[in-house]
This record gives structure tokens, sequence and C-alpha cells, in this order.
């Protein structure tokens, strides 16, 4: 996989030092999941390190085992908004003319979209095959950073769509490279520790729903909805949401179709 796509016209130097690191990781991953004797996707080991301080919870959660449940309405409600937002969105591309191909749930390396798309029709002046954006759908007001910059090492931005708020935000990975590599080398360095045989117990509000036999365990808090507060009056957000987040995509592919090399200069001037 190629880290820092021709999207953004890295500079050569930065291309296999940001493979490296990745390389690096998922020979790491791979061992660790070895000397511990089961099966993690890297997906999977970059979220639980990037979501948890503490070395102990980090390896009971890339244990395979039953995940917490997730309450039927809040699963509904993000069903709901993606499959209205991708219907809105194909309708706009097409309105566009824009010949993008669209996925819902596509596993890719570093994580698993609600919607990706993949816009490859960019001309040929530009040496650029592709320009790849990833939907992620909040249903409620949760604000995943981590996350973001996980998928950021997939794609070339990302689009929120921050249903609970009405509210819609792009992140493009150039936006967020430093915080990447910073996250990326702490990963790394938490891999080595664990492969190394660190157990550390830290304790912190993630000790909520820890499997763990502990100390600092507490059970985990009620996620049964209320339906006024987080049905009833967020409702009005959602279209908002939807629509704000259908204008970001097409903004962004505009703003690659007409001047993709004005943009990637752009971008570019904020990393250098
Ligand atoms: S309860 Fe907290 S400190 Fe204890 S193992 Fe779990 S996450 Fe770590």
């Amino acid at each position: 996989m190629v880290i820092w796509g021709m999207q953004f016209s890295p500079s050569e130097s930065e291309v296999p030092e940001l493979d490296r690191a990745l390389d690096e990781l998922k020979r790491l991953a791979k061992e660790l999941t070895g000397r511990l004797g089961f099966r993690a996707s890297f997906s999977r080991v970059l979220a639980v390190l990037s979501d948890y301080p503490c070395m102990a919870r980090c390896l009971i959660e890339l244990k395979p085992g039953p995940r917490e449940p997730v309450d039927q309405y809040y699963l509904e409600r993000h069903e709901f908004v993606r499959k209205l937002l991708l219907d809105a969105l194909r309708l706009r591309l097409l309105e566009e003319g824009f010949k993008v191909s669209l996925k819902a749930e596509n596993r890719d390396e570093c994580g698993k979209g609600d919607i990706d798309l993949e816009y490859t029709h960019l001309g040929v002046t530009v040496s650029v095959n592709s320009f790849r954006i990833r939907v992620e759908v909040k249903g409620g007001v949760r604000f995943p950073i981590a996350q973001l910059l996980r998928y950021l090492l997939d794609v070339d931005a990302v689009v929120l769509c921050l249903a609970g708020r009405g509210e819609a935000v792009t992140l493009t990975r150039n936006d967020a490279k430093q915080l990447i590599e910073l996250l990326l080398r702490t990963i790394t360095a938490k891999l080595k520790l664990l492969i190394e045989g660190d157990e550390a117990r830290i304790p912190g509000p993630w000790c909520h729903g820890c499997p763990l036999e502990c100390q600092y365990a507490k059970p985990l808090t009620n996620h049964r909805p209320d339906l006024d507060c987080e049905f009833v009056a967020t409702l009005k957000n959602w279209r908002r949401a939807i629509e704000q987040t259908v204008e970001h995509v097409i903004d962004l592919l505009k703003r690659v179709k007409k001047a993709p090399e004005a943009y990637i200069s752009s971008c570019s001037d904020e990393v250098n």
C-alpha cells in the first residue's frame, strides 16, 4: 500500500519513510500475535493500540472474544443515516456527472469505512490515478479522532457526517500528517513493549467494561438510549448532516477535478 499517494505530491523521501513505518508496524503486529498464538487483523491492532493506553487492556482486546453488545437503536440509527446518505450521494454524483465507485463497509488494510468513494477520472495531464474519500457516519455526538487518523492511512480524505450535531467536516491526509506520524511512532513503540512482555496496568476512563480482573475495572456505563433526547430531539439534525456531507464530498471532487495540481500544491505547502 502506498501511504502517501501521488494525490498530495509527497516529497520523494517521505514516501519510503512512511511506507517503511507501516511495514515495520505490520511486521511487529504479526510477531506479537504469533507469539501470543492468535490472529488479529492489522486494522484491529491499529485500533486497539490507539484506543487504549493500558497495556493489559490492549492485550485482552487483541484476543478473539465476544465484543460488547451495541443497542439496536444505535445500529438502526447508523444504518438509516448511512443508507440515506449513500442514496443522496449517488444521486448528486450522477447529477454532477462524476463517475465514482461507491462501496459500503469496504474493508481496507487499516479500517472498514462506512462509505468509500474512488474517483478515477482525473485526466491525463497529472500523474494521478485515483482520489479516495471515506465517509464516516456518527449518529451521536462522538468525534472519533483516532479512527479518522487511521482511515487516512487508507484514503486521501475523510468526510465525517455528524448526524447528532447536524454537521459535516472534511479532513485530508495532509491536514493530519504530523499527527499520523506521531500516532504510528507511538503504536510502533507500544507494540515493541507488548512483545517484550509489558503488561502495565494504566487506569483511566477506559477501565469501563474491562473484562480483566483488576482493581480498577468498572462496569460498562448504561448504553440504553434516551429516545427523547437521542432520537426525537436530534432528528432535525440528520438531514442537515447528510446534506452537508454530500456538499463536502462534491466540493472535494470538484476541486480535484478542476485543478488537481493547484489543489495538490496547496495541500503540500501545508506540510512542507
Ligand atoms: S481495569 Fe483499567 S487498569 Fe485494569 S486492566 Fe483494565 S483498563 Fe487496565
